[in-house]
């Protein structure tokens, strides 16, 4: 484990075991992707691999070179997938306390479907 520990009850944890629904957008078998609940953005997808990391930290140190790129290429499947390639999109993973990560399972937003302004927002 690289950082905290993982916790087997996080919502995520929960919609890789199927015990919540989700709307899948991308399946493989290192990787799911699926649309988020509150989108913020005309598109708004998460990419999430199934193994069990809690963050990008975690998975930087601890996955296996078949989980990462099996990982950046669900990135860019699911930005085919959406119809943003061509216009552009946002990939963002927020990492522990002051990333803002709510969700303590490795997720990356794919955000866009119109422009997304400046990089950070003030608040
Ligand atoms: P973060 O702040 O980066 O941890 O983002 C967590 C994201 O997960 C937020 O954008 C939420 O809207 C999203 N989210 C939380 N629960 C669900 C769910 N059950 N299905 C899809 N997205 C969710």
């Amino acid at each position: 484990m690289s950082g905290p520990a993982y916790d087997d009850t996080n919502i995520f944890a929960r919609i890789l075991r199927g015990e919540i629904p989700c709307k899948k957008v991308y399946e493989d078998a290192h990787t799911l992707a699926f649309e988020d609940i509150h989108p913020q953005a005309p598109v708004h997808t998460l990419v999430i691999p199934k193994g069990k990391y809690v963050s990008m930290r975690d998975f930087a140190a601890r996955a296996g070179d078949d989980e990462i790129a099996a990982f950046v290429r669900a990135i860019g499947k699911v930005a085919a997938l959406k119809g943003v390639e061509d216009d552009g999109f946002r990939v963002l993973a927020n990492t522990g306390i002051n990333g803002g990560q709510e969700v303590p399972h490795l997720h990356v937003h794919v955000f866009g479907g119109r422009p997304l302004g400046s990089m950070l927002t003030r608040n």
